[in-house]
């Protein structure tokens, strides 16, 4: 996104013109920074070529997946409906890993059937279970086993999900049990350690922690595996403030990994994929004074992005026309649900806004569409990829009548 002439745009089209013809709120995806994301994680890591498979759950657009597939990625998916759309968008099955806490068994059917890559287990119940429907289908099914790394990932508290306490993963006392319990197994196949510590990681430290604390239990099991799974958890920069992942440095920590354990890495990057690609453009509706505050009412709302009143999370809001004067007050940027913790953003400052003028919400690629809901009957909003100069429609606005 930049300005031209004081109007911003993304790639070579005007937000206004997105507003005018598309109406708003409207979410935006630029095509060149998606390619450029997976070129450039590529490049990082491009040593040692590994599997990579997009984390689906940050971004759920059947549309945007295709394009993701054309680049080259896999899957990752935490859900039967995921790996339904993974499937739709034409990733091959091979190269397409399933996660999560409670598979059930129709979902794990579903996942052999159509002979995905990996199945990776979260619980003893759930390779229990993986074993029991494999030997009823008289299969070798491939699992690979989420080991809990007891790692903090220095993250939001709310998306880390490497420590103890954390429901995912397995720990190393139950890790080391289960990998003698099936390593002759004749329907399991062990072909991965996978681990997943968290979500929006700045810093290479804590992978360097995990890293460390696989090798250790590697060495502890009598057993090879042929792949490991780092998953994913990449962050990006949501202010020009916060430091950035140093990928050279995670690179290298890998590489000493590897020279101790031979083996094909496995990524499941999502947010460092999708994030920064997408924005939600929205109109003022209304600007409400109260006292030395200005409540800025936006058509977007927390139905629409809803990471700021899940996670207190921060996304940069800029005006779609740049213009000088300042006004120099508590700008709350608020949506119209009726909800308190509906609310963006609180900024000390803002050009002077005018009702009706259109702002934008940047950084919503990853985890804005694909966490929204209908939450006060309201309707999703429609979806557009921009590449050049061409808008593409790549999801309908969804109509009332759609679920009323
Ligand atoms: C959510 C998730 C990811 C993706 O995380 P990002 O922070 O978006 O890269 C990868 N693997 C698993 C198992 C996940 O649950």
């Amino acid at each position: 996104m930049k300005y031209i002439k004081k109007k911003l745009t993304i790639e070579n089209v005007k937000v206004d013109y997105i507003a005018k013809k598309y109406g708003t709120p409207a979410y935006c995806y630029s095509y060149s920074k998606l390619k450029r994301n997976i070129v450039n994680f590529k490049n990082n890591f491009r040593s040692f070529s590994p599997l990579i498979c997009f984390a689906v759950k940050s971004n759920t657009n059947v549309n945007l997946i295709r394009e993701i597939k054309k680049l080259g990625l896999g899957a990752d998916v935490v859900s039967m409906g995921e790996l339904m759309v993974a499937v739709k968008a034409g990733i091959n099955p091979k190269k397409i890993v399933f996660s999560g806490v409670g598979k059930t068994a129709e979902e794990i059917n579903y996942a052999i059937n159509k002979k995905i890559f990996l199945i990776n287990a979260e619980s003893e119940s759930e390779i229990n279970q993986i074993e029991k429907i494999a030997k009823l289908k008289r299969k070798k099914i491939k699992v690979g086993i989420r080991l809990n790394p007891n790692t903090d990932a220095k993250t939001l508290n709310q998306i880390s999900t490497g420590k103890k306490e954390n429901k995912f993963g397995i720990n190393s006392k139950t890790f080391v049990k289960l990998v003698n319990k099936y390593k002759k197994s004749k329907n399991i196949e062990l072909k991965c350690l996978s681990v997943h510590i968290g979500s929006q990681i700045l810093d290479h430290k804590p992978y360097e922690k995990m890293l460390k604390s696989i090798l250790k239990i590697l060495k502890k099991v009598e057993y090879k595996f042929e792949f490991i799974d780092l998953g994913g958890g990449m962050g990006i920069s949501y202010n020009d403030r916060q430091k950035k992942l140093d990928y050279g440095k995670y690179h290298l920590a890998i590489k000493k990994f590897l020279s101790n354990y031979k083996s094909k890495i496995i990524f499941e990057p999502g947010r460092s994929i999708i994030g920064n690609t997408g924005t939600l453009v929205s109109k003022i509706i209304y600007i409400k004074k109260s006292g030395k505050k200005k409540f800025i009412i936006l058509d977007a709302a927390m139905n629409d992005l809803m990471r700021p009143a899940l996670y207190g999370a921060i996304h940069n809001i800029i005006p779609s026309i740049k213009k000088a004067k300042i006004s120099k007050q508590n700008h709350e940027f608020v949506g119209p649900i009726c909800e308190s913790t509906d609310s963006f953003l609180t900024l000390k400052k803002f050009q002077e806004l005018r009702e009706n003028e259109l702002i934008v919400i940047c950084d919503v690629g990853a985890y804005g569409t694909s966490l929204g809901s209908n939450y006060n009957l309201r309707p999703k909003p429609i979806e557009l990829l921009i590449n050049g100069s061409k808008v593409k429609i790549i999801k309908k606005r969804q109509k009332h009548k759609d679920f009323i």
